[in-house]
């Protein structure tokens, strides 16, 4: 009971700020989406703190619909997850982020990765480490220039995670945990598992500069990490004392506004890869 509360409680939340009239419209609508080109994919660089370099993007996806305009991921998404449409527009990411390595690998820009975020019902697909390697073979890109997003609660609520994470790594693909910290989980996952990169949620990085839990937190996440030999990404970076904090605690990567929003393809491809062809 407690739980239908707060999901009553979310719903209400998300119905406030809701293009759309009601959810069934929104999910015909979402329906037709792929096929109408309203969907497009947004990027956002992760950004080396010791280097200054850039050389991976988290895709992060646009819905822009024409006659109810814009309509946030945080809606959409779930929608899609209850629907199962999710399968189609997962694959749709997938798709879309090789095609986008293999035109800069044919380019010759140098080499960069992207990351996607994959939902929990994706990532449960038995036949998903067979999707990704078709696309790789595919596109014929390099295995280690493509990220997939899993979330901690998704990994650990399946049996057969780990047999799925050694397929994923025998492809070559780059493994990491999203929403770090947020998932409720033991930690002993985190030994069983090939995993690269523990991304850290934002909620800890927000507010670390003033709010000395979050900021010990996200400490002891970058150092856990180290010390399994995982890189870290802090998310949510918006300001430049958390950058000072980050770089002191010796994490590699950031992201978030400070550095730039989730941008279309065309200023990635103006900003960051032509000028170091
Ligand atoms: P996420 O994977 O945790 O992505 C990070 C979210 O934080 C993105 O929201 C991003 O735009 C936002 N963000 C980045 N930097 C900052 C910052 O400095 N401050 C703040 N306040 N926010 C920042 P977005 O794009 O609205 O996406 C929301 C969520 O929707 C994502 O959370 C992810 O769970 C889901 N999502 C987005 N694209 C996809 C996708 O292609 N597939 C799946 N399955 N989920 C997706
Ligand atoms: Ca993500
Ligand atoms: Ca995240
Ligand atoms: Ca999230």
């Amino acid at each position: 009971a407690k739980d239908r509360g707060r999901a009553h409680y979310r719903y209400f939340q998300e119905k406030m700020n809701l293009s759309f009239p009601n959810e069934a419209l929104m999910e015909s609508h979402l329906r037709r989406a792929i096929e109408k080109d309203e969907l497009t994919i947004h990027f956002q660089p992760q950004v080396n703190l010791v280097t200054g370099e850039i050389n991976s993007f988290e895709a992060l996806l646009r819905w822009n619909n024409r006659k109810f305009g814009y309509v946030s991921p945080m809606q959409f998404i779930p929608l899609a997850e209850e629907s199962g449409m999710i399968m189609q527009i997962g694959d749709w990411v997938l798709e879309e982020a090789c095609k986008q390595l293999k035109y800069w690998q044919e380019k010759g820009y140098r080499p960069v990765r992207i990351a996607v975020n994959i939902s929990p019902k994706q990532f449960k697909q038995e036949n998903f480490a067979i999707k990704i390697r078709e696309k790789i073979n595919k596109y014929q890109i390099t295995p280690s220039s493509l990220e997939v997003e899993i979330t901690e609660s998704a990994m650990t609520h399946l049996q057969d995670t780990l047999i799925m994470l050694r397929e994923l790594k025998d492809i070559g693909i780059v493994i990491s945990i999203d929403d770090f910290g947020t998932g409720y989980s033991s930690l002993s996952y985190l030994k069983k598992y090939p995993i690269d990169i523990i991304k850290i949620d934002q909620s800890f990085i927000k507010d670390m500069e003033t709010d000395d839990k979050n900021a010990a937190i996200a400490n002891t996440i970058i150092q856990l990490a180290h010390s399994l030999g995982m890189e870290v990404v802090a998310e949510g970076v918006e300001k430049d004392k958390q950058v000072e904090i980050l770089k002191a605690a010796k994490c590699q990567k950031a992201q978030g506004y400070f550095f730039s929003r989730p941008v279309p393809i065309e200023a990635i491809n103006e900003s960051y890869m032509k000028t170091e062809k």
